[in-house]
């Protein structure tokens, strides 16, 4: 997948060509959408940026992720060129229908619990994307020390996902 590109192709497809290259970058740590849209500095002359997810590359039909991101994000882009209100406002919708593009970025990531933590007391089980630090079970804090943090209710590490995978069952009805 080619970013520029992509960029282009989709510039001359529903921007008349009308805007500039910004900065296009893939940004292997975001989860927690697919792209990310940057405003450039006009008084600094500082081009605006578009970072899109690397995930999307592991998901299925990345290359229509890749393509549905980079047009979300053009659209901000678009809109903060022509100086309008450049977050999700109506304009941004209109301009959206009018492109065919989807209403929501595409799947943010999700990544996988790790870890299965257990209260001592109430043996509760606790989800975990990585190792907790010294944590007690707010429920029994809760009902038997006030709300205080207490030793007793501490959570152990009940099970790690990457060497037992079979506990996943445990959290099975929640999907990933
Ligand atoms: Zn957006
Ligand atoms: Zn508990």
């Amino acid at each position: 997948m080619n970013l520029i590109s992509t960029f282009d192709e989709l510039n001359q497809r529903h921007f008349d060509g009308f805007l500039e290259r910004p900065v296009l970058r893939w940004n292997a740590r975001l989860r927690t959408s697919s792209g990310r849209f940057f405003p450039g500095s006009r008084a600094r002359g500082l081009p605006a940026t578009i970072e899109v997810a690397s995930y999307l590359l592991e998901e299925n039909e990345a290359d229509i992720h890749v393509r549905e991101t980079i047009a979300h994000e053009m659209i901000h882009y678009w809109l903060w060129v022509r100086r309008r209100p450049y977050g999700h406002t109506e304009e941004f919708y209109d301009k959206m229908q009018l492109m065919g593009a989807r209403r929501y970025n595409p799947v943010p990531r999700k990544r996988p619990y790790k870890y299965l933590y257990q209260c001592s007391h109430c043996e509760t089980i606790f989800k975990a994307r990585r190792r907790l630090g010294p944590l007690a079970c707010a429920k029994c804090c809760r009902s038997f020390s006030g709300g205080r943090y207490d030793e007793r209710f501490k959570l152990f590490l009940a099970y790690d996902l990457v060497k037992q995978p079979e506990a996943r069952r445990l959290i099975e009805e929640e999907p990933q």
